[in-house]
């Protein structure tokens, strides 16, 4: 795709109205077929990508709409209320693009690239994953090679979303076969540098339109693929911050559609008996209530996080333990909360949300909400936390 997008194109303003118009007309319709069959959300894809959204997060200055991490937030909750597998596409390719626009600034083969995703409409995907890493994302086994101005890279992923509908995947891996496995660096592997060989299925509960089995990964290119720095900051400043408040975010968007569904039901009840309120009234009053709490938590972790990069001097903070403290404590809640908002939802629908073929279904919300407890472990998380908070005094 060749297109030059407009200012008007690319405000904000105009980014979530096509959010809006793309999730009730494209991704709501086929989200039932996505869930059944385990498949991409083909159309949903080609209807962000035609309307530039898969660059939002591409500063101005290299043609993308500059979107600031609270407005990309915004962008995946829209998309979330119609299809979580497809919010969580968009979520992991706003991480993977956060982490080029960030820190590939000072290479010339990032900065063409950014011009490139603006311009072709590029989707990224992640392999952070590793068998036998266990879920650690800051452990790598598999190692860059280098050689005369090339890499070779080649690594055994437990987990790859949309790797095979990818135009590139960001991998992590050991800065070179000497490397200790903390020592990591970021990869772009374009899919024309790679053969991809799946190893397993992803039959699961839930998102299962992410589509992300396992796979071996064959790669080489030019060392220029390579992420400029470590990856330990990539991951501290953007990668972490990015994906918690970006998950977070559809994960709300998910609880909110069950919500929505439950007050239409509500709503139905009392038109059958006029002046009155049902008794389903009050749990949905608490249940707005969860809602509104879960989502001030992300939209104020994003608010902190776009003033802290606006800053130079704030950079420390981004690596400071009181803030990974929040990022954790962000992520454990909102995974937690999610499951539990659908499940009250399903308590005020009863059994038309139980239904699979009924308006008020449930089922794929429920299936969806479930994953984000396990997307990096919350006891892992929750066992970084209580290492932190041996040294970390400041618990308020
Ligand atoms: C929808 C979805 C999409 C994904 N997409 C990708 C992707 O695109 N790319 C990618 O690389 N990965 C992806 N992943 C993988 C994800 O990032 C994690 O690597 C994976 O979910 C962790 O798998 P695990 O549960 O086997 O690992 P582990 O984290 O090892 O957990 C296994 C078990 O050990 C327990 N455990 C672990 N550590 C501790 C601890 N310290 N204390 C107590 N208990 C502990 C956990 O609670 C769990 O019961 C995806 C996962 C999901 C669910």
């Amino acid at each position: 795709m060749h297109r030059q997008w407009t200012r008007e194109d690319q405000s904000f303003d105009a980014m979530l109205a096509a959010a809006r118009r793309i999730a009730t007309e494209v991704a709501a319709p086929q989200a039932a077929s996505v869930d059944a069959q385990a498949r991409f959300p083909t159309e949903t894809l080609a209807a962000l990508r035609e309307a530039g959204l898969l660059s939002a997060g591409v500063p101005r200055e290299f043609g993308g709409a500059g979107c600031t991490l609270s407005q990309q937030a915004q962008l995946c909750s829209t998309l979330a209320q119609a299809c979580g597998s497809s919010a969580m596409v968009l979520a992991m390719h706003y991480i993977q693009l956060a982490c080029i626009a960030r820190h590939g600034q000072g290479s010339e083969f990032f900065r063409g690239y950014m011009q490139d995703i603006v311009q072709h409409q590029y989707l990224l995907a992640s392999m952070t994953s590793e068998v036998g890493t266990f879920g650690e994302t800051r452990m790598s086994i598999c190692a860059v090679e280098r050689e005369g101005g090339r890499f070779v890279l080649n690594k055994d992923a437990t987990t790859g979303s949309y790797c095979a509908h990818a135009d590139a995947i960001l991998v992590t891996a050991r800065r070179d076969k000497d490397a200790p496995s903390g020592d990591q660096v970021l990869v772009l592997v374009r899919r024309e540098d790679c053969t991809l060989t799946q190893t397993t299925s992803w039959d699961t509960l839930g998102m299962r339109g992410t589509c992300s089995p396992g796979f071996k990964l064959e790669s080489a290119g030019a060392d220029e693929q390579v992420l400029p720095g470590d990856y330990a900051d990539s991951s501290a400043e953007t990668m972490v911050p990015y994906s918690h408040i970006l998950w977070a975010s559809l994960w709300w968007g998910i609880a909110a559609d069950a919500v929505g569904k439950a007050a239409n039901f509500v709503r139905g009840q009392a038109r059958q008996k006029p002046g009155t309120v049902p008794p389903t009234g009050a749990r949905l009053s608490e249940v707005v209530r969860q809602l509104q709490d879960m989502k001030q938590l992300w939209q104020s972790a994003a608010t902190a996080y776009d003033a802290m990069v606006t800053d130079d001097s704030a950079r420390e903070e981004l690596h400071a333990m009181g803030w990974a403290l929040r990022l954790n404590n962000l992520k454990i809640s909102c995974s937690d909360t999610a499951p539990q908002l659908v499940h009250k939802a399903l308590q005020i629908v009863g059994i038309l949300g139980y239904k699979n073929d009924s308006p008020f279904s449930l089922g794929r919300q429920y299936r969806d909400s479930l994953s984000g407890s396990l997307m990096i472990s919350n006891d892992r998380i929750a066992a970084k936390s209580a290492a932190m908070l041996m040294i970390y005094k400041d618990v308020n």
